[in-house]
């Protein structure tokens, strides 16, 4: 036995019910870049045809193929990251929608669309303070009029207008959003018609109802993945996904040993911040080691059983073992070592 990240996908699919009922009528985006956030790809994208998602967020190119291949043809795969022609040809090949940032890469997009024959679905974002490869908003009247033209040439057309913001503060955040409207105020008023204005991630979807427009971009939230001092997984309606089980390996004479399984994962900083879900209750982990970690002897505990070091049974949430030893919940999940086999239940 070794250590396993047990993956829920019955507490999956709720989350999914419970974020689409919770934006709606926006359309939620389920995001699976991170190899579906380490709960992995394939499981989640066939669960998530299954719960009727019809909107994927696949942030690079060979993601996105994998996710259209997993999903068949009928959810629209949304790709952002995109390094130019090839990238765009691979991504047009698997009817991929195309997240654009620049100018360069909408000239691809047009030059490889008109190689092809086919009309790109294009995502045009504008940069609206993050500086994460968006157009600069001095630069967006120019690529506006540019997508004009591409329309009417028939090579692509602009489907959606989008930006990400940090949800770090709702200070920024409305700045990011006042410029966002005045970047789709232009883009309407120079002849683009997108159905689909997108801006939020998981946190401003949930709790600020206004940076909903047609769609949301989540990918946290659809893994349980609470935000750190924000509010609770009770408050929020979802269920920690992932959990992370290990094997007891000893008992006695001075304690108990787990076969952790996390070599090189964030787990092995964890100490003195660490508990265990077990068959005596929630104990301290006293002490952790490369691939092994230390509790209290304590009654009830045998070789052979499991104990929950994050996620389920009573144990801490990712987010809440984040808050502890400051990070995010994602990096918690994500820096498990990469030897941590995965087991599906639900
Ligand atoms: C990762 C990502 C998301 C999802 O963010 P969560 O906070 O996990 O919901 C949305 N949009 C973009 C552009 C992203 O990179």
């Amino acid at each position: 036995m070794t250590a396993e990240f047990i993956v829920d996908l019955a507490a999956f699919a709720a989350n999914v019910r419970a974020v689409r009922e919770r934006v709606a009528p926006a359309e939620p985006m389920l995001v699976v870049k991170d190899d579906a956030y380490r709960h992995g790809l394939a499981a989640i994208v066939q669960r998530a045809i299954v719960e009727g998602v019809s909107w994927i967020g696949a942030l690079d190119v060979v993601t996105g193929m994998a996710v259209r291949e997993l999903a068949g043809a009928q959810p629209r795969v949304f790709t952002w990251m995109l390094a130019g022609p090839d990238d765009v040809a691979d991504a047009l090949s698997a009817d991929l929608d195309l997240g654009v940032g620049s100018s360069a890469l909408l000239e691809d997009v047009a030059t490889v669309a008109a190689q092809r024959g086919t009309i790109a679905r294009v995502h045009l974002k504008i940069d609206t303070g993050l500086h994460r490869n968006g157009v600069r908003p001095e630069d967006w009247p120019a690529v506006v009029a540019r997508a004009v033209e591409l329309e009417q040439d028939g090579l692509l057309r602009i489907v959606g207008i989008w930006s990400h913001i940090s949800e770090a503060s709702d200070s920024d955040d409305d700045d990011a959003r006042v410029a966002f409207d005045a970047a789709v105020t232009a883009a309407r008023a120079a002849g683009l018609a997108p159905d689909l204005l997108h801006l939020a991630a998981s946190a401003a979807a949930f709790a600020r109802p206004e940076f909903r427009y047609d769609m949301v971009r989540i990918g946290a939230f659809h893994y349980g993945i609470r935000s750190t001092d924000g509010p609770s997984d009770a408050e929020l309606g979802l269920t920690p996904v992932g959990a992370l089980h290990a094997p007891v390996r000893r008992v006695g004479p001075v304690d108990v040993i787990v076969d952790a399984g996390f070599t090189d994962g964030l787990l092995s900083t964890a100490a003195g911040n660490l508990h265990a879900a077990t068959a005596a209750g929630r104990q301290p982990v006293t002490a952790i080691g490369a691939d092994t970690l230390r509790l209290p002897l304590a009654e009830g505990i045998e070789p052979g059983q499991t104990v929950t070091l994050f996620g389920a049974d009573g144990a801490d949430s990712a987010t809440d073992l984040a808050e502890r030893i400051g990070t995010i919940g994602e990096e918690v999940v994500l820096r498990l070592a990469p030897d941590v086999p995965r087991r599906y239940i639900g």
